[in-house]
């Protein structure tokens, strides 16, 4: 079973005015998702991600960031072996609050992740000076 590589180069996020809060909170190791404005304030209410200011599902303005979970179940994996200095493990995960988001996968043999395991988000470092970046390890 092939390993996470330990030598493996993330490279740093490249954030925008939007996303400046979410990778603040990422040096501080919180996880966040964006939340939209309650319904009696004309929006739905619902979890999305990555955060925003204006709702991707009812196009309300106002939306805010709250600190997610971190937990959440594996909806896709599939392990890359071509077209990358060293394989690895990608796919999506269902987040406790509800969105789904495309992630790497770390912290066991690549091959060991399955469909409906439980996750938990970890911070893996990118380049000095950079924001880390989220990926989910075994719960
Ligand atoms: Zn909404």
């Amino acid at each position: 079973m092939a390993e996470p590589s330990t030598t493996r180069k993330v490279p740093a996020p490249q954030g925008n005015p939007e996303t400046g809060s979410f990778w603040d909170a990422a040096r501080q190791g919180r996880f966040m998702v964006g939340r939209c404005v309650s319904t009696d304030k004309g929006g739905c209410g619902k979890a999305h991600y990555y955060p925003r200011s204006i709702c991707p599902f009812c196009f309300a303005p106002g939306a805010t960031l709250e600190q997610a979970s971190g937990k959440a179940v594996i909806y896709t994996v599939s392990v890359t072996y071509r077209g990358a200095p060293e394989p690895y493990a990608i796919g999506y995960v269902e987040l406790e609050e509800g969105p789904r988001i495309m992630t790497n996968f770390t912290g066991a043999a690549l091959e060991s992740f399955r469909i409906g395991d439980p996750v938990k988000v970890v911070f893996i470092p990118t380049e000095p000076d950079a924001p880390p970046v989220p990926m989910f390890a075994p719960a």
